[in-house]
């Protein structure tokens, strides 16, 4: 089976776009589902020390699929190259999911949806 992480990314949980979710709530829902090996949360993934958590989560990670659920999906594939870049990521293991505007419940649901293509 192939294993597949998933980050959230929240924009520091400042911007109005998520605050309609109860971004714990969608994060153990999905942990229970047992759809995700791990789970996790960062508040800027795009910020310098967002790049650095990249780098060093998955530096010779053994993972199959990344899911980033956050803002536009392609928006992330261009601030993330880097830190994929540096380490030696498969850019396309990659996959965004846009969960902006979206409440708790929407929010579970696109992720789900993302991971079951
Ligand atoms: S990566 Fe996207 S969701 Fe995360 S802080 Fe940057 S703009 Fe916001």
């Amino acid at each position: 089976m192939s294993k597949k992480g998933l980050l959230l990314c929240v924009c520091q949980g400042t911007c109005p776009s998520f605050q309609e979710m109860n971004v714990f709530e969608v994060l153990n829902s999905l942990r229970r589902e047992n759809i995700f090996d791990w789970v996790g949360l960062h508040p800027q993934l795009c910020a310098e020390d967002g790049d650095r958590y990249l780098m060093e989560l998955l530096k010779g990670a053994d993972i199959d699929k990344l899911y980033v659920a956050g803002c536009d999906p392609v928006m992330q594939k261009k601030m993330f190259r880097d830190a994929f870049g540096d380490a030696g990521f498969d850019k396309d293991k990659h996959v965004g999911v846009e969960i902006r505007n979206m409440n708790t419940e929407q929010t579970i649901n696109a992720i789900k949806n993302a991971a079951a293509q």
